[in-house]
């Protein structure tokens, strides 16, 4: 499924694309990072604003690219801790992008650290059971310069209101690939959505402060773990047998645990970081005692951290969360294990289930966005 745009983003050319590009045209090698540094650093909103580069040059890269992919169509934010951008696709297509605040004492959320996460389909194929995202299947992939036009976005409403932007720089603290879709199975795309985020001719953003979060698609993940860019990793495991992993996760059957748990040793011990298994608990479906020890055993044996999250309620479907006590319960089981876990209980607060939260509602937002 793929989207082919009158002219491509600027936001997906790499130092060299671009490079080679105007090479034809028969620019001098600096040029492509003077453009690049007018785009991510000066964050430049039109060509015009390119003032050090001569007129037919502008022309020419006005004819040739598209200066953003996106367009910011609803910014709404709420009165916690996130803020969402709805963002429209050259094919009218919706997207959301999420910066979440996480408060910290003695300051005010201006200051808090904030995350940001991204989308990288538009729908997602793999069909969770919980999960809205799949409710409608795929609708296609987005292609690198709309992940990263992402992040530009962000930056341009955050510059407004802070003073960062006069030092040319990106104003938040982590990026999490958990929004719409299925990173690795967009994987060219990704990987080099990640290459320009992390260059310094790019948005210059460390790589272990991003973390990729898929479902297990196993040989993407071995190949992820040989990429230049070294970004974390969290695996959604949400079972801790296959058996209760199938039932809700149908990636299981071609990737059950004992193809996935190698994989995640693999990435790690490349990587020589922890990986983080995202549990959601689901009442009644995979927050039992038994899961609970399965998954502690699993944690101890690929080294990972565990971060459980309880299921936020998604609209037409019947899951629900398990109760503050039954979480806790869950919690104590890898605690006492002396396995490093995390379990929010602040809705707003959780990271992973604002991102979880992140679906299409496409056409209720495109409403919202024309009141
Ligand atoms: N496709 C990737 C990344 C996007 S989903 C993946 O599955 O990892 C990001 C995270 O949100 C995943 O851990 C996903 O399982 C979780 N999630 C999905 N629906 C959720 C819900 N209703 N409540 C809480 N988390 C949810
Ligand atoms: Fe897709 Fe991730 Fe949702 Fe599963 S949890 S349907 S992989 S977005």
């Amino acid at each position: 499924m793929k989207f082919t745009p009158a002219k491509p983003p600027l936001t997906g050319e790499t130092l060299d694309t671009l490079t080679a590009r105007l090479k034809e045209r028969g620019e001098p090698a600096f040029r492509a990072k003077q453009i690049l540094e007018w785009l991510y650093k000066k964050r430049a909103r039109s060509w015009d604003d390119m003032t050090n580069l001569s007129k037919p040059l502008r022309a020419w890269l006005d004819e040739t690219f598209e200066l953003l992919p996106l367009s910011l169509v609803h910014g709404k934010q709420s009165l916690d801790v996130t803020d969402k951008l709805l963002l429209e696709l050259g094919d009218k297509s919706l997207i959301e992008t999420v910066v979440i605040r996480a408060p910290q004492e003695g300051v005010g959320l201006e200051h808090s650290r904030k995350t940001i996460c991204i989308s990288t389909q538009v729908g997602c194929a793999m069909g969770c059971k919980f999960c809205a995202s799949g409710l409608a299947g795929l609708k296609r992939d987005l292609n690198a310069g709309e992940i990263v036009a992402q992040l530009l976005h962000v930056c341009y409403r955050e510059d407004a209101r802070t003073e960062r932007a006069r030092a040319e720089l990106v104003s938040f603290d982590n990026i999490v690939v958990m929004g719409m879709g299925e990173p690795l199975a967009n994987y060219e795309a990704i990987t080099r959505a990640l290459t320009i985020i992390n260059a310094d001719w790019g948005l210059g953003f460390g790589a272990r402060r991003i973390t990729l979060s898929t479902s297990g698609l196993v040989p993407n993940i071995i190949k992820l773990a040989d990429e230049p860019v070294g970004v974390r990793l969290a695996i959604s495991l949400h079972g801790a047998t296959n058996e209760v992993r199938q039932q809700i996760m149908p990636v299981n059957k071609a990737y059950p645990l004992e193809k996935l748990i190698p994989a995640i040793k693999t990435f790690s011990e490349k990587h020589g970081r922890m990986v983080t298994l995202e549990f959601i608990l689901i009442e009644d479906v995979n927050d039992s005692f038994d899961q609970a020890e399965k998954l502690r055993d699993i944690a101890l044996d690929v080294h990972a951290h565990v971060n459980l999250i309880p299921y936020n309620t998604v609209e037409g479907l019947p899951w629900k969360r398990p109760s503050i006590t039954r979480q806790e319960k869950f919690a104590d089981v890898l605690r006492k294990a002396r396995v490093s876990v995390t379990l929010r209980r602040e809705k707003g607060h959780d990271i992973d289930a604002a991102c979880g939260q992140l679906r299409l509602k496409t056409e209720k937002d495109r409403e919202t966005a024309a009141l």
